[in-house]
């Protein structure tokens, strides 16, 4: 066992040492089993961070397997993007990737097993009456009149269907458990349906699938599996998975551990609800940096490292799993302040002409990367006669606790100098087409000689060498916490969760990498835009502002 494990315990790690303490396992495998049905969302990385996290931290093995047993929503595309999503967090399987459907034949061997123990049966009951005689949580269930079928006629009647001979919905094999039971899922629970589908793996090999329930035991039980991990809602759902087990002839028995989901809100972490805002085109794609999918995040400009110690700092429990937006925000806040290179960008350019300077005065400054990491660097800036700044950083009148460019008075250039507003020109509709400034040219840098006091300090770029730029600026996608509980989620969308502004950054963004972040003083942490940045237009995600912003949010109104 390793002597540094530096994650935070939880009640699943505390019984994997006390099963290598004991003893009863010396090498612990896990596995994370997602189905290739959509992408990777915030909450898979939970789960992602437990397995792989407890793999690593216990010299163990980790499992990557899709549980591809319906092949009707799956595809490479999910399969392709899970990978990458992985990998990106910074993990790596366990040897090759494996499939449920690795092991469809001995699923199937495992099958006709059960029902040469008198435990499994076919049934012809159409899908709705299986349901109908399902009974309630109140009423029992009512047995099959297919139940007592022979061995024999079961296991003819399994292979005609392996064989294609019936048609989907007109046959399915059952375990035959105990349609009284208290636990739903044991009410003979269908282990084989038929469906005449392309399976992305097994191409058109079968034409009857196993429920995940089936697959997923054995599937963990043939990969050596000590400890199954998965949320809660598969609590009942354990003893059918012990059941299948105990009744196979399978030497394994992986013991199953269930945690709580996570939720965060104002966003979804179900994949049918992402599924609706991709079809319907709310968002543009999986990868839309506001959802809140591992790829999404990852264009938006989330880190690795920041989405790691999320779930690090939201534990594993039992318990309710609901945690703000603001908690996985100051993850990445953490993470980029410490390693996003700074720079300046306008992102609502207004002019400014500097009176007191020749018309072609140039003049490059030197700044640093980051403020305190000398180790990133310097960057040089251009200061010419024309400047952008943002419109938001000056008024005409002064009110109260305002501490940048007012009309008539001083504010400092970040990096630079101290200008003056003497003047603005308007048209005709009252806009400010230019802003007559004087520079102070004593002041690179340096306090004023007379003792003048200026406080304020804004950012600006180069109207000359700024880059133009489009930003993307976002909000959270819904505008109730708990958007999953809507009945139309659809009617709970924030119109304003994509704002678009056209402005400049400065020229040193020229080289910026798709791969890094970037603080722009003073408007927060952006990141190229890994599928619309072109040659001729850059294009910034903002990833996150510089404060928390979520108090503001909270006071609109959940409609
Ligand atoms: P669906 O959203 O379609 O119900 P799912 O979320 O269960 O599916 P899977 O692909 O089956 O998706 O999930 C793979 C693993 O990730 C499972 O072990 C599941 O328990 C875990 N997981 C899924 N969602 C969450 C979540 N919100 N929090 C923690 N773990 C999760
Ligand atoms: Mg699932």
């Amino acid at each position: 066992m390793s002597g540094s494990i530096i994650s935070p315990t939880n009640f699943i790690r505390q019984i994997i040492e006390e099963d290598l303490v004991n003893h009863k396992y010396d090498l612990i495998r896990t596995r994370f089993p997602p189905e290739p049905n959509g992408y990777l969302h915030i909450g898979h990385a939970k789960s992602i961070c437990l397995n792989f996290g407890i793999a690593e931290d216990y010299q163990g093995q980790c499992n990557l397997r899709f549980d591809d047993t319906n092949p009707i929503k799956e595809n490479i595309e999910f399969i392709n993007a899970i990978k990458r999503d992985v990998k990106w967090l910074g993990f790596q399987w366990y040897g090759n990737i494996r499939y449920a459907s690795d092991f469809f034949e001995a699923q199937y061997n495992y099958a006709v097993e059960l029902i040469k123990k008198g435990l499994a049966y076919v049934d012809e009951l159409s899908p709705s009456l299986i349901r109908q005689y399902r009974g309630t949580l109140k009423s029992v269930g009512t047995n099959s009149p297919y139940r007592s079928r022979s061995v024999e006629e079961n296991l003819r009647l399994f292979f005609n269907m392996r064989k294609g001979e019936f048609s989907e919905g007109a046959a399915c094999l059952r375990a035959k458990i105990d349609m009284s039971s208290n636990f739903m899922v044991l009410r003979d629970p269908v282990l084989y349906r038929i469906k005449f589908v392309e399976h992305h793996q097994t191409s058109n090999q079968w034409c009857i699938y196993p429920m995940y329930d089936f697959a997923h035991c054995i599937s963990d039980a043939l990969e050596g599996i000590t400890h199954s991990l998965c949320t809660l809602e598969f609590q009942d759902n354990r003893r059918l998975y012990d059941w299948i087990l105990d009744n196979i002839s399978i030497s394994n028995h992986p013991k199953q551990y269930e945690f709580s989901r996570l939720n965060v809100e104002y966003t979804v972490t179900s994949k049918r609800q992402l599924h609706l805002l991709v079809t319907k085109n709310i968002v543009d794609g999986w990868d839309d940096p506001r959802m809140p999918t591992i790829s999404g995040m990852r264009r938006r400009g989330y880190t690795p490292e920041s989405i790691r110690e999320f779930c690090q700092r939201i534990g594993v429990t039992k318990q309710d799993n609901l945690v703000e937006m603001g908690s996985l925000e100051s993850c990445v806040r953490d993470h980029l302040n410490e390693h996003a290179s700074r720079a300046m960008a306008v992102i609502n350019p207004i002019v400014i002409c500097i009176t007191n300077l020749p018309k072609d005065y140039e003049e490059i400054i030197c700044m640093q990367c980051h403020p305190y990491k000398p180790s990133m660097g310097v960057r040089e800036v251009p200061f010419t006669s024309e400047i952008y700044i943002d419109r938001s950083d000056f008024l005409e009148k002064k009110i109260k606790n305002y501490k940048r460019l007012i009309l008539g008075e001083e504010v400092r250039l970040r990096n630079s100098y101290i200008i003056k507003a003497e003047n603005i020109e308007k048209d005709n509709k009252g806009n400010i087409i230019c802003l007559y400034c004087s520079c102070d040219l004593k002041t690179l840098n340096q306090h004023p000689g007379d003792g003048r006091k200026v406080k304020g300090v804004i950012h600006w770029v180069s109207a000359k060498y700024a880059l133009p730029a489009e930003f993307r600026l976002y909000e959270q996608l819904f505008l109730c916490a708990k958007p999953w509980e809507k009945d139309d989620l659809l009617m709970t969308i924030n119109p304003n969760s994509l704002m678009i502004q056209d402005g400049f950054v400065e020229p040193s963004l020229k080289t910026a990498k798709a791969s890094l972040s970037y603080q722009f003083e003073r408007e927060g942490y952006f990141c190229i835009d890994s599928a619309d940045s072109t040659l001729n237009k850059l294009v910034f995600n903002r990833t996150i502002s510089l404060r928390n912003n979520w108090l503001k949010v909270n006071n609109i109104h959940c409609t």
